[in-house]
This record gives structure tokens, sequence and C-alpha cells, in this order.
């Protein structure tokens, strides 16, 4: 019997996983891609951003936390070409990576770009302009999001702003930037930039940063970043930005009129992604989609048959590496005859601002008062907390006010992004609070703070 061909468009944490699970399965699979393997994740996303604040990382705890711990580094200070260097060299190694990966897993990798020509037929341009078609029993869209410039005069016209992307490739560190958008990229780039040196300035036009998190969870990071020295304006959005001589005026208009303006060398816009459809010519291919977000179903199914979509390209889901990937496996599964769904209950929110917050399951704005009880932990309370940062954090669990059972779990503090694994597994499985609490946490860790909020829900906690 022959196998089942499988294109992939696309080879980001999204594709790459896809590919993956499809040859797993059996099939023939090849990945058409236009640029680098690893996609917006590992070549100017994920993994180069979280190099740059693991250096930010390092250098704060040497500054403030070393001479109490007894750290005496005189004169410690950023180099930033080496770490722009770093990154770069990490990131190479994970792409490499990947082209290793798809080689062990018999995937074809073709570079070129994918594009409709009819519903269900795609074909491939390749970098000389010759085109060929692409032959596949099925196909996984999977090309990813580009950053979105919002229609701010002279956003475009002034060398000085920059996206995620160009912030990744600047050669000197800049003295002053102001942030465009209290997003999770722009506090991210925020914390890191800040941590080196430069002088950093928020300006956000809502007036709350991060509504996926928990608001007592947002507070904590917010007064954490002002402490930084991260000045950060909400309710502020900009009116226009004008070119100087010494980079950019950003100038904004307060929703009582007030006009406040902040010069900058850089000017970073971080106002949101949006999907990267426009060489797919979906319109073509006859592809259902709310201004170039795809449309698809919990088995990540388009509208025509055979053709499946997934990550950052998709309508109505976090954009997340591991969102992608996890669509990216569910997927090659249907198309490979395994009934399988995408379950977003599980998945957990990462932001890695300074300190870090996760989040996974309902919010208490998510649910009706009375139906749910809260327990919370402060890492004030924690000895390993306290041990890696002075003890800034909580976190917060939410269960069901009747049967306990987890429904959210809520963290801000050190290494919170690994810990949130926890509150997902606990959600997957159902836990209630008291299986929680059964089970014994090692000490001293900081996972203790999430079976301490736990007995906290219960009104019992140990070291509080
Ligand atoms: P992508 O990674 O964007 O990959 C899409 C690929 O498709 C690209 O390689 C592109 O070249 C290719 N492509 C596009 N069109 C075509 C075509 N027509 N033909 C052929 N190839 C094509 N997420 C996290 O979970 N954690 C983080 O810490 C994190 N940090 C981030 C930091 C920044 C600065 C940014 C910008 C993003 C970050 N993200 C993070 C988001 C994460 O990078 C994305 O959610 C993830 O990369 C999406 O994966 P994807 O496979 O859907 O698309």
């Amino acid at each position: 019997m022959s196998r089942k061909k499988v294109a992939v468009i696309g080879g980001g944490p999204g594709g790459y996983i896809a590919a993956i699970r499809a040859a797993q399965l059996g099939a023939e699979v090849s990945v058409i891609e236009m640029d680098k393997l690893g996609g917006t994740c590992l070549n100017i996303g994920c993994i180069p951003t979280k190099c740059m604040l693991h250096s930010a990382e390092l250098l704060e705890q040497i500054r403030i936390q070393g001479p109490q711990i007894g750290v005496d580094v005189e004169g410690a200070q950023i180099n930033f070409p080496q770490v722009m260097a770093n990154k770069d060299k990490v990131s190479s190694q994970l792409v490499n990576g990947i082209g290793g990966l798809m080689h062990a897993n018999g995937v074809s990798v073709i570079y070129g770009k994918a594009s409709f020509v009819a519903p269900g037929e795609l074909e491939i341009e390749g970098a000389n302009g010759e085109t060929e078609p692409v032959e596949a029993d099925a196909v996984i869209l999977a090309t990813g999001s580009v950053n979105a410039t919002p229609p701010i005069p002279g956003v475009n016209s002034t060398s000085a702003c920059l996206d995620s992307t160009g912030m990744l490739s600047l050669t000197e560190l800049p003295k002053s930037l102001v942030v465009i958008g209290a997003g999770v990229i722009g506090l991210e780039l925020a914390c890191a930039y800040a941590s080196f040196g430069t002088k950093v300035t928020v300006v956000e036009a809502m007036d709350h940063a991060l509504p996926m998190l928990d608001r007592e969870i947002t507070a904590v990071g917010m007064r954490h970043m002002k402490g930084m020295g991260i000045d950060i304006r909400m309710g502020t959005p900009v009116k226009s930005i004008e070119e100087t001589t010494e980079g950019a005026r950003v100038i904004c208009e307060k929703k009582n009129g007030e006009e406040v303006s902040f010069q900058a060398e850089k000017v970073l816009v971080a106002v949101g992604r949006k999907a990267n459809t426009e060489f797919l010519k979906l319109a073509a291919g006859g592809i259902e989609n709310n201004k170039g977000k795809i449309i698809v179903d919990d088995h990540m199914r388009t509208n025509v048959e055979g053709i499946y979509a997934i990550g950052d390209c998709v309508e109505g889901h976090a954009q997340l590496a591991h969102t992608a990937s996890c669509m990216g496996e569910v997927a090659a599964e249907n198309i490979m005859g395994i009934d399988s769904v995408y379950d977003e209950s599980t998945n957990p929110t990462c932001v890695y601002m300074e300190p870090e917050a996760a989040a996974v399951g309902l919010r208490e704005d998510q649910l009706e008062e009375g139906s749910y009880k809260v327990g919370k932990f402060p890492m004030l309370a924690n000895g390993k907390a306290i041990i890696m940062n002075g003890g800034e954090g909580l976190v917060k669990i939410i269960a069901n006010a009747e049967t306990e059972k987890i429904l959210g779990m809520h963290i801000i503090g050190p290494r919170a992004t690994d810990l949130i694994a926890e509150g997902a597994v606990a959600i997957r499985m159902g836990m209630t609070v008291e299986q929680l609490i059964t089970t014994i946490h090692s000490h001293p860790t900081i996972s203790e703070t999430v079976r301490e909020a736990a007995l906290d829900l219960q009104g019992r906690t140990l070291n509080m």
C-alpha cells in the first residue's frame, strides 16, 4: 500500500512538529519553508528573546543580589554585542537541530514559497522563480504570523521605529527606548533592555496590561517593573511619531485630552502580530478566513477537505509556540486516522517579564461569584523563592466551591513558567485540591508554594 503524502507549509514549531508526528505515523512528509526552519520561535521569537532575558537576569542578580549574597563582581556590565552573538549562536544551534530531526524522521525539506492556485491545489516558487506543484493527499498550513504595524502617523517613516525583529538585530545598546504596547513581547523586551541599562518607557492605550492574566498577578509584575526603573504609562494612546535628530518623539494623547510626549533613541512597536497568510493566496484556495486568520475546527480542519491549519495563522487562539506544536500533533493525527482534538483548557499562558508570570485554566473574572474558592500563597513565605529573588511573587489557585476541582492556577515569581506545568497537569487530570495537597512536594523548592496555595484554599496553610 502506498504511503499517505502530507505536505506541511512552514517549518516553525507548528509545522516541524506536525511533520515529525505525521512521519511517526507512517506518512511520506515534506516541509515547505520559505525562510529558515524553526520559524519565528527559534529565529526571531521565543529563543533569542529568552537568551537576552537570561543575560539580563544574570546581570540583575550579580548587581542587585550579588553584594547581599557574597558575590562581589566589580564593574559587572553588559557586553551587548556578546549578548546578541550568544542569542544568534543558540538560535543557529537549535535551527540546525531541527534540520537533524527532519533528516532523522525521513521528512524532506523543500525551500520555497507555497501558495494556492486553486481549491486544494498549491504550488511552490523556488528561489530561482521556477514553480512546481505540491503533490500531497493532505496539507497542513503552518505559515505563522508577522508583526502588525498600527496606523499611527509617522510609524513607517521614522527610522528609529523598530518591531521585535528589529530590536533583535541591534548592534549597539540604545540609551533610551519607548515601547508602544504593554503586551507580552513589549514587556519582555522592556525588561531585558532596562536591565541592560537602557532608559525604558512603556506606553499603552488600555488601562490595564496583560488582560489574559489575573489582575493581582499583573499588579505584582507592574510593581516590579516600575522598581526596575521602567516608566509605564497606561491609558496613554500614541497619536503620532516624529523623527528627531536623537531618534524619535512619541506623542500621546490621554483620554482627558492631555498631550504627553517621550523622546527616545529607539521606539519598539509591539502592538500584536497578524497571520502570515498573504503569500498563501487563501482566496484562490477557497480557504475560509477572517482578515487572513484561517478558520479551523477543533480537529484543525479548514473548510476545504484535506487542508488543515495550525499555529499563529489560525483564528481565535493564543499565538504561542506550544499552542502551534500541540495543534500540529492534532492535525497530523487526524490526517493519519487518529481522532484527535485540540483542547485549549490546559494551555498555559506565559509572560517572560521580570518576574515571570504564567497562568492556566480559568480566572476569577471568568467565573460566577460564589461558584469558586481561591487559595493564595506569597513567594515571600517560601525559602527557595527568598533565596532566588528575595521572595517576590504569588501563587493563586482557583477551585470549584463544592467539588474543589482545580479550575485555574496563576503564578508570578521565579520559574513561574516552568511551575505552571503542574497546574496544567492538575486541570488535565481533573484533580481536586485534596489530591494536590496529598502529593508530596520536594523541599526547598518553589513548587512548595503551589501546595501551600492549595492548603490555603482549605484554610490550613502550614508555612504562613
Ligand atoms: P512560525 O514560527 O511563524 O513559523 C511559520 C513558518 O512558515 C516561518 O518559518 C515562515 O518562513 C514560513 N512560511 C510562511 N509563509 C510561507 C509560505 N507561503 N511558504 C513557505 N513557508 C512559509 N511563544 C511562546 O510560546 N513562548 C515565547 O517565549 C515566545 N516569545 C516570543 C517572542 C517574540 C519576540 C515573538 C515575535 C514571538 C514569541 N512567541 C513566543 C510566539 C511564537 O514565536 C509563535 O507563537 C510561534 O513561532 C508560532 O509558530 P508557527 O509554527 O505557527 O509559526
